[in-house]
């Protein structure tokens, strides 16, 4: 029977290794209010750490190997220390795809602080997590964040949150081999109740922005459309590609370097489907700082305009919507929701809706109802809370 992750983290480690661990960290997956695909692009962003979170136990052990295991597979893997360099990124695959995040973390931190695996101790990690696998809600940060806030103690590395990000984007981009950007594991390492991350990509500079959705009375409904994305598969590596060719063309260092002012210029020079790629990252980023400047000037039932603009601009333009994103998005506003977009990479994943409490019950059943009259696979419908980053918890 399940409890709670943290409570799943300590039964798996006492299973894995009959003792208790030194210590138990989490952190949490993340919504993104709005800022898609703006995040490679050098450009902003505006996620919120969610109440799910990933749980780490760990265990120091004396022989200089790092064992992990997770309730997400029964697949165990163990590792010496000093052949973590000789696995990734060439050989990743001698160990299963889900290890490699823990592993890629430890495998990061090594590199990034270039520290001798001999100078520190061997580790056993047990996972459990109530995240949300692949419905973009991030599970991937969370369970590098858990792990790399578990070892930046253990291992005294001193590391703070945002270089503890940037490891945990290398393990993901180098070690499992994932090209994202860095959003996903700053929200999960700065996140703050009822609060979210203003963020600047390519300065990290990052800022807490009030919400407000608590005394507002509003909740944030994810509609999981219970398609499955993958990085794995082209779409997502298109786009970025597509973006850097408009960047190079146009002659600016990142797509972030773009005003709406430049929008003509790009039309003229670029390819129809580039230039339409191109315009929702820079329409995009904008919809980034308008939302930030009328959350702190008019609250968050002003924002509403914002998320749905940036929903057709993922839908026309960056075409990385698909019906069951588009179905869930109408029906929640048609059913009441002050905005709705869907959210994370696309291609599938989950939508958000920004829904007073007295509707949400209304925006659930007209999901739900939308999707069986279309004859699409039951939506996972449920509100997440903006809450706290990575932390120990005991
Ligand atoms: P998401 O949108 O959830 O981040 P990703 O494809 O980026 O989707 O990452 C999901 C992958 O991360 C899983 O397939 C698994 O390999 C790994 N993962 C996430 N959470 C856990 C966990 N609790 N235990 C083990 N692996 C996990
Ligand atoms: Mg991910």
């Amino acid at each position: 029977m399940s409890t709670t992750p943290e409570a799943d983290a300590r039964d798996l480690f006492a299973r894995l290794t009959g003792a208790e661990p030194e210590g138990v960290w989490s952190s949490p997956g993340r919504a993104n209010l709005i800022g898609e695909h703006t995040d490679y692009n050098d450009g902003f962003v505006l996620p919120f750490a969610i109440e799910h979170r990933t749980h780490a136990a760990l265990g120091l052990r004396g022989d200089g190997r790092i064992r992990v295991a997770s309730t997400f597979d029964d697949a165990v893997a163990e590792v010496a220390l000093a052949d973590l360099d000789r696995l990734f990124p060439d050989r990743r695959g001698d160990v299963p795809e889900w290890a490699t995040y823990p592993l890629g973390v430890a495998w990061a931190l090594l590199r990034t602080t270039g520290l001798a695996p001999a100078a520190v101790t061997g580790v056993d990690l047990a996972i459990a997590s109530d995240v949300p696998v692949g419905a973009g809600l991030s599970s991937s940060a969370a369970i590098e964040g858990a792990v790399a806030s578990a070892l930046n103690e253990t291992w005294d590395l001193g590391l703070d949150r945002v270089e503890l990000a940037q490891a945990g984007r290398r393990a993901e981009n180098e070690a499992v081999g994932a090209p994202t950007g860095i959003m996903d594991q700053m929200a999960s390492m700065l996140g703050q109740p009822d609060a979210a991350i203003f963020l600047d990509c390519r300065t990290l500079d990052a800022n807490v922005v009030d919400l407000g959705f608590a005394r507002a009375g509003l909740e944030l409904v994810v509609i999981d459309t219970r398609v499955k994305h993958s990085h794995a598969t082209g779409g997502y590596g298109e786009r970025r590609a597509a973006c850097e060719l408009g960047a190079r063309t146009l002659g600016v260092p990142a797509l972030r370097d773009l005003s709406l002012d430049d929008l003509p210029r790009a039309e003229q020079l670029l390819d129809e489907t580039t230039f339409r790629r191109v315009r929702h990252v820079v329409t995009e980023n904008q919809r980034v700082l308008d939302t930030v400047r009328t959350l702190r000037e008019d609250g968050p039932r002003a924002i509403g305009e914002l998320l749905v603009a940036s929903h057709a601009s993922m839908r026309d333009d960056f075409e990385i919507s698909v019906p069951e994103l588009d179905t869930a998005v109408e029906a929640a506003l048609a059913a009441g929701a002050i905005g709705a977009r869907m959210t994370g990479g696309g291609f599938g994943g989950a939508a958000i809706a920004l829904v007073a409490r007295a509707d949400v019950a209304r925006v659930t059943d007209a999901a739900a109802a939308a999707f069986q009259a279309a004859g699409f696979r039951t939506p996972h419908v449920f509100t997440v809370t903006p809450s706290a980053g990575a932390r120990r918890d005991g």
